[in-house]
């Protein structure tokens, strides 16, 4: 299988995922919950508009009724289409007056006032409410499914009663109930059903048109659904995009560090740490593959006077200048890395001694043949090299140094500007 190897910044990324995944997700519950509630908040409004509309209905229709009861009915006059109480008549009363003029009345008791003010707010405003009862005189006051589920409430002592009915077969209603209790003078047509005075008659039913308010509510739920997904999406791309700069700035700095740590800050090659690193990787790899491994320690000769002579900012510019030339001059498996002030160590991998003392000599040439500094003060030097290679016998990379070290001492004292081999 192959595995497909991201850049840096995304191999980053992948770190920071699960944290990111995270923190979308805190964002997108906070955000939905907050219009969550937002929604809930604004169709409870709405539903509590509704629901006082209902009781003020409720508290004129019975104000409206009382008032007719306080006058035992009123008499209104007898027009064509007027109609005389049936169940007046039927109970062998005359509800019709003839006055001295000769105009004939007939008398309007609160139950068909009511009904009649009903015809008119449900012509007017779509707004119905009718009085139901269990035992209904009338078969139009007999409740339906809803008014017996209310009517079960009161009698178990519920205060009223309300529900939202959906896209019935004439629209949405909101129905309101309050129990219709028996008062003295309802008894003149009621006492033959057995009802005494405080007992629960029945129930004011009122409808109320919702169709407006439910389409109010389903544009309220779309336009919030679309505000939140919005919302999220907008605050996870600010996150994401947040995020990534972080990474990319995280993944240039850890660089930045990386090559702090493992450079040397006045020549730019390696710094000690790191080709001792080095060659701790080539000696555990060497000995344990059996295959050769040189090491070459480097020091300028007489460095010292150049920093007499000219000071010692310039001497910086030669070891900086020495450091480059050399490091331009080696194999691609080979490093070089500063070990000391004037001092510098070279691993060479996979180099017989043979090849490492040819690259020491032509480095050594290579320095010798140039002029180092800056002008006025430009200057040749020379540079001494040991050189070894990985024995069998070596178990430790301090043998192979301390070998390298003391061909080194041996140029050194054998003239110096030449490579010696141990
Ligand atoms: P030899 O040929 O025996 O190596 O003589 P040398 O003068 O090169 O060696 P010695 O050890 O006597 O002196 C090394 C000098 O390197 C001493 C020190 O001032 C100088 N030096 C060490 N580090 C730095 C550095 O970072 N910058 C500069 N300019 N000089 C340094
Ligand atoms: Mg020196
Ligand atoms: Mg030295």
């Amino acid at each position: 299988m192959i595995k497909r190897v991201l850049p840096k910044p995304f191999q980053y990324f992948g770190n920071v995922r699960f944290f990111l995944f995270s923190l979308c997700l805190i964002i997108s519950l906070f955000v939905a919950g907050i219009f969550f509630v937002l929604y809930n908040r604004t169709n409870d409004l709405l539903t509590q508009r509704i629901h006082e509309q209902a009781v003020s209905y409720e508290n004129l229709i019975r104000h409206t009724k009382n008032w007719n009861y306080k006058y035992g009915g009123v008499y209104v006059e007898k027009r064509p289409g007027v109609e005389s109480n049936a169940y007046l008549l039927r109970l062998g009363m005359n509800p019709d007056l003839k006055t001295e003029t000769g105009e004939v009345l007939t008398i309007r008791n609160h139950a068909i006032m009511v009904d009649e003010i009903a015809q008119q707010t449900k012509r007017h405003e779509g707004v119905n409410f009718r009085a139901v009862s269990l035992k209904p005189l009338s078969d139009k006051n007999t409740p339906d499914e809803v008014e017996k589920v209310a009517l079960k409430a009161f009698e178990n002592g519920a205060k009223e009663f309300s529900r939202i009915e959906l896209a019935g077969a004439h629209g949405s209603f909101y129905r309101y109930m309050m129990p219709l209790f028996v008062e003295p003078d309802c008894l003149t047509c009621h006492k033959s059903q057995g009802y005494k005075t405080g007992d629960i008659i029945g129930t004011m039913s009122i409808s109320i048109p919702i169709s407006q308010m439910v389409s109010e509510i389903s544009a309220n739920r779309l336009l919030i659904s679309i505000a939140a997904i919005l919302t999220i999406g907008i605050l996870i791309g600010i996150t994401y995009f947040l995020t990534w700069r972080l990474v990319i700035q995280l993944d240039a700095a850890q660089k930045s560090l990386k090559k702090l740590a493992s450079t040397d800050e006045l020549t730019g090659i390696k710094n000690r740490r790191q080709i001792m690193k080095r060659l701790e990787e080539e000696f555990e790899r060497a000995s344990r593959l059996h295959e050769p491994l040189c090491l070459i320690i480097i020091d300028i000769d007489h460095f010292k006077k150049i920093n007499d002579n000219y000071g010692h900012p310039c001497g910086d510019q030669v070891l900086r200048q020495v450091a480059g030339r050399m490091n331009d001059n080696l194999r691609r498996y080979d490093s070089i890395g500063r070990i000391g002030g004037e001092e510098f160590l070279l691993v060479s991998p996979g180099s017989t001694i043979d090849e490492a003392g040819i690259l020491a000599e032509r480095l050594r040439e290579t320095i010798c043949g140039e002029q180092f500094g800056e002008e006025p003060c430009r200057f040749s030097i020379s540079i001494s090299a040991g050189v070894t290679t990985l024995l069998e016998t070596d178990s430790k990379v301090d043998t192979l140094i301390k070998r390298a070290d003391e061909a080194l001492y041996r140029a050194k004292h054998s003239g110096r500007n030449r490579v010696e081999v141990a």
